[in-house]
């Protein structure tokens, strides 16, 4: 039985040449001195990591300078967001956040919202974008944040995040921007575009290693650090650098800028494929998010009467690994907050389906993958 992975908006397997790059480093001893250190290791070291922060800002066409390595796109979320707060900005303690963010953003802001900041949240509509007059609705003169995703990691939906932070800058309102989900699958992937203070990124999604993400700070942007300790990364992020996954990162970033147009045609045509494919097989399935620009790689779908849980599984054994718009957690079925947000309903958000391609998909794959999905959803909806 053929295996397809079908799940690279959760994570992506390595790129062969950043494994290469990461095994050789291994092979000699994992990555040198301490980079703090002056002695010819840690210069080494160094070294490795200040090449890796070049090749990351040039995907991302900052400055290297403006660019904090972190443990991942959680860390770095939550370092702009509460960095930001606690750097007191004057306008005042109101927050604007969209209801579709990832929990990394989501629970950030409700600790600030536990610790008396007011948070006016906005919601997405029914191809889960957020409009960018609701954001301006909700500004007040005590606006001192702001927080919307570039692309959502369940339905792909792309935000207007350049509209929203041009007004957010001449407002003198601090913008960030999770761009996790943008990274590698939109051209022009730049924090300085969306006129954002902060954007959060990570090595995982875009086929580098898992543990490893960057927050990018605006030069003069405010932010206090959320770990004390150390003086690492300008002191905004305290801790001996993970020079492996730093590497790493570095690497993937050069593939996705040399290869990153190549593969998101590619990619747009396969979705496309399945995306009518799945349509002629089952004609019922709604596609979540169509009406919106979205990235190329997910796929959305909701398949009325099937449960998104007893799909997985039984997808999963017919050699498909998909995810759930809704996840199980101790036996309880939890519903999708974005489908729910984008104002879908329950009944949708409990049978919707994502599928996120990538680097070991092919076109030619799809016939085998609308045929499996097809006949598992009618077999659950015999039962
Ligand atoms: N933000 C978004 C939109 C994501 O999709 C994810 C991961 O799924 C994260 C943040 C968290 O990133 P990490 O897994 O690197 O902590």
């Amino acid at each position: 039985m053929s295996r397809f992975y079908l799940d690279h908006n959760a994570t992506t397997p390595l790129h062969p040449e950043v494994a290469d790059a990461m095994a050789d480093l291994l092979g000699s001893g994992g990555g040198g001195g301490n980079p703090s250190s002056i002695h010819a290791e840690g210069r080494a070291a160094r070294k490795m990591i200040e090449e890796a922060r070049e090749k990351v800002a040039a995907l991302l066409a900052v400055s290297p300078t403006e660019l904090v390595f972190t443990s991942g796109g959680t860390e770095a979320d939550n370092l702009a967001l509460l960095g930001a707060a606690a750097s007191r900005p004057s306008r005042g303690r109101h927050l604007v956040a969209s209801t579709s963010e990832h929990s990394a953003v989501l629970e950030p802001v409700r600790r600030l919202e536990s610790q008396g900041w007011e948070v006016t949240w906005v919601s997405p509509n029914l191809d889960g974008m957020v409009a960018p007059d609701a954001v301006f609705a909700a500004l007040r003169p005590d606006t001192a944040l702001a927080t919307v995703m570039a692309a959502n990691n369940e339905v792909g939906t792309l935000q207007p995040v350049e509209e929203i932070g041009t007004r957010l800058r001449t407002e003198g309102i601090l913008f960030h921007c999770d761009g996790v989900q943008a990274l590698g699958k939109i051209p022009a992937c730049h924090p300085r575009r969306w006129n954002a203070d902060y954007a959060a990124f990570s090595a995982h999604k875009i086929n580098g290693p898992k543990g490893i993400g960057v927050l990018y700070v605006r030069k003069g942007a405010p932010i206090v650090a959320q770990a004390a300790g150390g003086t690492q990364e300008r002191g905004l992020r305290g801790g001996t650098e993970n020079v492996i996954g730093i590497l790493g990162f570095g690497k993937a970033a050069e593939v996705w800028l040399r290869d990153g147009e190549m593969e998101r045609a590619r990619l747009t045509a396969m979705r496309d494929a399945l995306s009518d494919a799945l349509r002629g097989r089952i004609p019922d399935a709604i596609i979540n998010g169509e009406q919106a620009p979205r990235v190329p790689n997910t796929l959305h779908i909701t398949l009325p009467g099937c449960p998104a849980d007893l799909m997985v599984m039984a997808l999963d054994m017919r050699g498909l690994a998909v995810s759930a718009g809704s996840a199980c957690a101790s036996g309880s079925v939890k519903h999708s907050h974005v489908i729910l947000a984008m104002g879908l309903g329950k009944e949708a958000a409990s049978a919707s389906l994502r599928i996120s391609l990538g680097q070991g998909n092919r076109l030619t794959d799809v016939p085998e993958i609308v045929e499996a999905i097809a006949s598992v959803a009618a077999a659950v909806r015999a039962n």
